[in-house]
């Protein structure tokens, strides 16, 4: 059958029923040309039923997908729905009738992988739950799962979908599709100028467990984060430092010793700066491009003469002071504003109760959690060194 939307679906009906009066005066040809038509007076009146009740919501789309099914999809403001009719028996089917039988598992571990691709976990492990039968848009090169906005706590202001190109599912389609030749998975770590986007910052580490803690958190809202470390804590962290850069974090110096440098001399600032990225080299083979002056004070003269990108902030949590989760979600939510360097402490657990607790509500309300790099890269800015910066706004 070639009929290509229900304008030629409807003309074929009138055929029939023109043609009925023929086959009637035959008598018994009437099955075999009912068959001929395959699904026949079924699949018209189904189409029917289904344009009916529709009849509300603006028709998005009418294919027929050769000899297998009629899509129909319908929306009305940000809802959508849509249908499958079977050509042969003009039944009412669902999209996972048409994947093979023994790729249906296949095709479902995709669509969950996807979804954590795109998705942070808290999300993805309502979405991977949700029936989404009637919320499946078929384009010309992607199936589109649309999902319900209201399911989820802290309620998201993004409408949810997930789109999966044709050429992750081909081989448990049962229906012809057209591939792309190349194409991108959505992925959570892909940053959106579009969207608002704050730098979260922790001083003081490595600390061992909490600061992993820290990074498992951060990679399960796909989110990054720059950990300003010790030097003379290094060497004893190097795991810690070597996960927190696997998961894309970034690191900066946090002087080597914690030490004010209002009160040191230059040279010894300069120096301490060199041990310090020494022993960082020495564990990753990378370069320090970052410093934060330990409780954020610096000179004039270091600022001009110590070769590194200052990076201060200007939201303090005061963590170290609170050590309460509360207290911290609370002033964060609070205050933030697009462009944000957040400060915080790897240094305890209260903190890091307290991340868990802020990622989920930074993205419902719309932020990227980034790292100082990323943050520059998503408001156009190129640090430069002996510059102080407390925020990263767009010009
Ligand atoms: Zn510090």
């Amino acid at each position: 059958m070639s009929m290509k939307d229900v304008k030629m679906k409807r003309l074929c009906a009138v055929i029939l029923v023109l043609l009925v009066p023929v086959v009637f005066f035959f008598g018994n040809r009437k099955e075999s040309f009912v068959s001929a038509l395959q699904g026949g007076k079924n699949l018209n009146s189904k189409v029917d039923e289904i344009l009916k009740q529709n009849e509300d919501k603006e028709l998005i789309s009418n294919e027929v997908f050769q000899d297998k099914f009629i899509y129909l999809a319908f929306q009305k403001e940000d809802e959508f729905t849509s249908f499958f009719v079977d050509v042969k028996t003009g039944e009412e089917k669902l999209l996972f009738d048409y994947i093979k039988e023994d790729k249906k598992e296949e095709f479902s571990n995709t669509v969950q992988s996807l979804l954590y691709l795109k998705y942070p976990k808290f999300i993805a492990d309502v979405l991977s739950l949700e029936e989404t039968e009637k919320l499946v848009q078929l384009s010309n090169n992607e199936l589109v799962i649309h999902y319900n906005q209201n399911i989820l706590e802290p309620k998201i202001e993004e409408s949810l979908y997930l789109r999966i190109n044709y050429n992750e599912v081909k081989d448990t389609l049962d229906f012809p599709v057209s591939l792309d030749g190349e194409y991108n998975n959505e992925n959570g770590y892909d940053l959106d100028k579009n969207k608002k986007a704050v730098a979260l910052t922790f001083d003081d580490g490595p600390n061992g467990a909490r600061t992993n803690k820290i990074v498992d958190i951060l990679e399960q809202n796909k989110a990054h984060a720059t950990f300003f470390m010790v030097g003379n804590r290094m060497e004893a962290g190097k795991e810690t430092i070597l996960n927190v850069l696997n998961k894309g974090n970034e690191i900066g110096s946090h002087s080597y010793n914690h030490k004010n440098m209002k009160r040191m001399k230059l040279e010894d600032v300069i120096s301490e700066e060199e041990q310090t990225k020494e022993v960082y080299y020495k564990i990753t083979g990378k370069e320090l491009l970052y410093t934060r002056p330990p409780y954020g004070n610096i000179t004039q003269q270091i600022k001009e003469n110590l070769p590194t990108i200052f990076v201060n902030w200007n939201m303090d949590t005061e963590d170290w002071l609170h050590r309460n989760k509360d207290h911290i979600v609370q002033y964060v939510m609070e205050n933030v504003t697009d462009g944000d360097i957040i400060l915080m402490h790897d240094s305890y657990d209260s903190t890091v109760e307290a991340v868990e607790e802020l990622l989920p509500k930074l993205y419902a309300e719309g932020y990227q959690v980034v790292s100082i790099s990323e943050l520059a890269q998503l408001k156009g800015k190129t640090l430069e060194k002996n510059q102080v910066y407390r925020s990263i706004e767009a010009n």
